[in-house]
């Protein structure tokens, strides 16, 4: 076994994606999670920023940091503006998570955190996908709990995520997080349980 795996771990927004991925941490697997690189990559000082900043000065703040929701406005309903900003953005958050692979020692899962999964190429790279799949109801409600946003916003958010029946038709393991988090510990358990197997064979 000369080499890692990659595991790709998708799911819609508050869908149980990030505690799955802190079961397989504690399981030894290195976690890679593309919302953080998407900050690194335009991070106070970084050449993301300065792109930015170029492109649309009103985002950068007076202490120079980005203003967020600036330019969340700016993009959300403007396809042209977010392709401009995924340009900057998606090559550097590529960039980033090679550096980290390659840190990490032969053997190692890796997972790759990927909101938008099957929406973008990176699917084919891996070698094994996993969907996290929870009714809309609980979702909506956590969500709204977690980030004290109202229900408009996160359905907002969940319209412009991939349909969980196509993620679920895709993936190659599906985790269904429709019952407490002791039961979604367990099954993501078991499926970490299977990688392993997989990457031994
Ligand atoms: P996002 O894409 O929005 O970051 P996510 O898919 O990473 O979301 P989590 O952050 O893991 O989702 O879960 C959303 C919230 O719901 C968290 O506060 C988490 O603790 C809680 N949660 C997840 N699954 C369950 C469950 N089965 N029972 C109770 N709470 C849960």
């Amino acid at each position: 076994m000369g080499r890692i795996v990659r595991v790709g771990l998708t799911g819609g927004i508050g869908s149980g994606k990030s505690a799955v991925a802190d079961v397989w941490r504690k399981r030894g697997a290195t976690i890679i999670d593309a919302d953080v690189l998407a900050r690194e990559a335009v991070a106070p000082g970084s050449r993301g920023l300065r792109e930015v900043a170029l492109r649309w000065p009103a985002v950068i703040a007076a202490d120079g940091t980005l203003d967020r929701p600036a330019l969340a406005r700016i993009v959300f309903d403007n396809a042209a503006e977010r392709a401009v900003l995924n340009g900057i953005v998606h090559p550097r958050v590529r960039a980033l998570a090679q550096a980290r692979e390659a840190e990490v020692p032969d053997g190692t899962i890796v997972v790759q955190v990927v909101p938008l999964l099957f929406e973008s190429e990176y699917a084919r790279t891996c070698d094994a996908t996993v969907a996290v799949v929870a009714p809309d109801a609980s979702r909506i409600e956590r969500v709204m709990r977690r980030d004290s946003i109202d229900r408009e916003s996160v359905l907002q958010r969940m319209r412009a995520q991939i349909d969980p029946a196509e993620a679920r038709r895709r993936a190659t393991y599906v985790i269904e997080n429709d019952a407490d988090l002791a039961t979604l510990h367990d099954r993501a358990s078991a499926v970490y349980d299977a990688l392993a197997l997989d990457r031994s064979l």
